[in-house]
């Protein structure tokens, strides 16, 4: 790909005009990390790299961005350009071509994204990113407070980069970030989101959660974020909060959202305002609600059997008790919540923390992370529509009318499949429908 990439470079060169690698690519090689993408820079106008590669996708002119096809990759070419005035703390009003990379560089955010290299491999580093990756800093190119009032979104990236990368953020660079954290406003959840995300499914975001309390950022965002990150102070951070880095990243938001100690309900309208895909708020809802729904099951069980939590003929019940709100809880929430919340329970298990407030049912919590698969593997039926017995089919059969009755009914059958009490077979789901129809009214 850099080869590929220096191809491009060497073209624009033989045109007359000087060109880079710049941003992200130039870091990350930098500092020895894995490449994803490279990004290009030249004294070349838009117009005139146009000419130059003429299959070139004019991806975002207006900002002198072409994107370029070459030996099979895609790479961004923008124009060398200085954005002068910014408007509402976030884009530039307007930019302006330059002909010197050194002015490029200066407007990017901070000095481990302001190298640029040439296609020899030479650095050219005016704001010493480099160093600034050997010692392990961030900071800010230029004036901080000036460059965070420019763009706020910089503070959410300042916070990104400080975690993904493990850096300190340079003290000037830190309270320039406290004192415009208010600004973040301006900016649309979209990018904040995008920001966060990236963030937690880095290699270390509970470094990135600390920074965010400190920082308090969280409070000041366009639309208000009703849950408890955004009010954490660093000191208030759940300890499996701070071990989510030994997580996969799948689970990290619904270890999140357990740590939280968000509802079922709460989670869909907080994904929203993040502007998550629909499906990302269902998937924590749906694992929220298996968890809400098992724990009241399980606890009115203990409180039914009258029984002291203590009590060590608890875990002999415990043992009969368990699988049967777990598969219903599969049935109401899906299989793929079930195998969330396993790993949820499991990770969070593992920290040491306890998942439910009554440490009785940690026993069942304990034997749910051990069985929960095999219990899964035992259930004929895991959905309503695994029955083998439809309900319209079931109305005629039972030659009824239309009414609740059919949904607690059907709610039933499945049950007693899923928990192999009933074979899924029509004759048999029809005569249990025949003789207990009564009870569904
Ligand atoms: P990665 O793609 O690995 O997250 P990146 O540094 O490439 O990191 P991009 O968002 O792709 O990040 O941006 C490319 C480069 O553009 C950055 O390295 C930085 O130099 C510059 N840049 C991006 N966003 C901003 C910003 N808000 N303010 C100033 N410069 C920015
Ligand atoms: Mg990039």
């Amino acid at each position: 790909m850099m080869e590929e990439a220096g191809r491009v470079l060497a073209r624009l060169e033989e045109a007359g005009y000087t060109a880079f690698f710049v941003g992200g690519f130039v870091r990350d090689n930098v500092s020895g990390r894995e490449i994803h993408d490279i990004d290009l820079a030249s004294s070349a106008s838009p117009e005139k790299a146009l000419e130059l590669f003429p299959n070139a996708i004019p991806t975002g002119l207006k900002h002198g961005t072409i994107t370029v096809k070459q030996g099979g990759f895609l790479f961004e070419l923008t124009t060398f350009r200085k954005e002068s005035e910014y408007e509402d703390f976030r884009r530039p009003s307007g930019v302006e071509f330059v002909s010197e990379i050194e002015e490029d560089l200066r407007r990017r955010d901070f000095t481990i994204n302001a190298m640029a290299m040439d296609r020899h491999g030479k650095l050219f580093d005016p704001f010493d990113g480099a160093g600034d990756l050997q010692r392990g800093i961030l900071r800010a190119v230029g004036e901080p407070d000036q460059r965070f009032r420019e763009d706020a979104l910089r503070m959410m990236r300042c916070i990104r980069f400080a975690a993904n990368y493990r850096l300190q953020v340079e003290k000037e660079t830190w309270l320039a970030l406290l004192a415009n954290a208010r600004l973040l406003k301006h900016i649309a959840m979209e990018r904040v989101r995008s920001e966060l995300e990236r963030m937690m499914e880095g290699p270390f975001p509970e470094d990135g959660l600390k920074l965010l309390a400190d920082s308090r950022l969280l409070r000041h965002t366009k639309e208000r974020l009703a849950f408890e990150l955004a009010d954490w102070t660093s000191n208030q951070l759940p300890e499996a909060v701070l071990r989510l880095s030994r997580t996969t990243p799948e689970i990290r938001w619904l270890v999140l959202a357990k740590a939280m100690n968000l509802g079922q309900l709460d989670a869909e309208p907080l994904w929203r305002v993040l502007t998550f895909p629909a499906k990302e708020g269902k998937r924590v809802a749906a694992f929220l609600g298996f968890d809400q729904f098992l724990h009241r099951e399980l606890a009115e069980t203990v409180d039914s059997q009258g029984r002291d939590h203590a009590d060590p003929d608890w875990l002999t019940i415990l043992a009969e008790a368990v699988p049967v709100p777990f598969k219903r809880a599969v049935l109401l929430f899906g299989e793929s919540a079930a195998k969330e919340w396993i790993l949820t329970a499991d990770f969070l298990t593992q920290t040491g923390s306890s998942w439910w407030p009554e440490e009785a049912l940690q026993t069942a919590v304990e034997k749910l992370i051990r069985e929960g698969e095999e219990f899964l593997r035992q259930m004929p039926v895991k959905r309503m529509d695994e029955l083998a017995l439809g309900g319209s089919e079931l109305q005629a059969a039972l030659n009824r009318s239309p009414g609740p009755w059919m949904g607690k009914l059907m709610r039933k059958l499945v049950e007693e499949v899923a928990c192999s009490r009933l074979p899924n077979g029509r004759e048999e789901l029809l005569n249990w429908a025949m003789e207990r129809q009564g009870e569904f009214t």
